[in-house]
């Protein structure tokens, strides 16, 4: 399931290639994804401009010079794949097809369909269903040690969950929270309500540059955040603890006292973790 740093990651791919072209043909090959696709939706994009995008939590909106911007959620297997010249034959689960007046082609590719697109105002983008109800962005100024601390006021249920809470906080997912909290040295058990204070401002800083490692690691791994097979957003990133397992713990090495990353399963979730640093 794609996280922030690929969706970012797609959206400076889609950005490099598209921004400042018009589409010159849309195409639809079913009526939904997960939802309905809007009345017309291929019929609008065709002769649109593509302004700019914006990312907001793990969606991305592309706005076009009419004053629409096309939200796009990539859900649990969409794929976003950008090449040069349109396939000779159809391609398995290809949902959505744009073509612009440079040559290229984005189809927007998802077997399981857990994926949406949809338009919205550009003007109104914020209040979209889809956003309307979500937290700060995390790497956005107005996410502050202050902030969470307000948020998690009162709540008693783990910060692990509290963090996956898309109302706490915008866009994290479980490899993001479970490498947050082990960098900020916070146990993921602990309750929301205390991590305040000096907690807080350990973890907010945490988030932010563990999001913003993998944005680079993107950057740096790809070519204009494009693969050579045109897929968008997937890159190689090494994690600290999540998957590790049983694996040492980089944090204390030769201590006897450390048994290595431990797994507990959090809301049907594992969480990774250190047991004896994050407190
Ligand atoms: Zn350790």
């Amino acid at each position: 399931m794609p996280e922030l740093p690929e969706v970012e990651t797609v959206m400076r791919g889609l950005a490099a290639r598209l921004q400042g072209r018009r589409i010159v043909r849309a195409a639809v090959s079913r009526p939904d994804m997960r939802w309905p696709f809007p009345e017309g939706l291929a019929a609008r994009l065709t002769g649109a401009r593509v302004e700019g995008f914006r990312r907001r939590a793990k969606y991305i909106l592309m706005r076009l010079d009419a004053g629409q911007s096309v939200l796009i959620h990539l859900g649990m297997s969409g794929r976003l794949v950008l090449d040069r010249a349109a396939p000779n034959r159809p391609v398995a689960h290809e949902h959505l097809v744009l073509e612009t007046d440079h040559g290229w082609r984005m189809g927007f590719v998802d077997p399981r369909r857990f994926g949406s697109v949809d338009l919205v105002a550009t003007t109104d983008e914020d209040s979209h269903r889809l956003l309307a109800g979500l937290g700060p962005e995390p790497l956005g100024a107005d996410f502050t040690p202050e902030q969470l601390s307000d948020a998690l006021a009162g709540r008693r249920t783990p910060i692990k969950a509290a963090l996956l809470d898309q109302r706490t906080v915008a866009g994290l997912g479980n490899i993001y929270v479970c490498e947050a909290l082990f960098r900020a040295g916070i146990s993921p058990r602990r309750s929301a309500h205390t991590v305040a204070g000096a907690r807080a401002g350990r973890l907010v800083p945490a988030i932010k540059a563990t999001l913003e490692e993998a944005i680079a690691a993107g950057g740096s791994s790809l070519r204009d955040y494009v693969q050579p097979d045109g897929e968008l957003g997937y890159f190689q990133h090494a994690w600290k603890v999540y998957g590790r397992e049983g694996e040492p713990c980089e944090r204390c090495p030769g201590d006897a006292a450390c048994t290595g990353i431990a797994r507990i399963v959090q809301s049907a979730r594992s969480t990774f973790y250190c047991p004896r640093t994050q407190r």
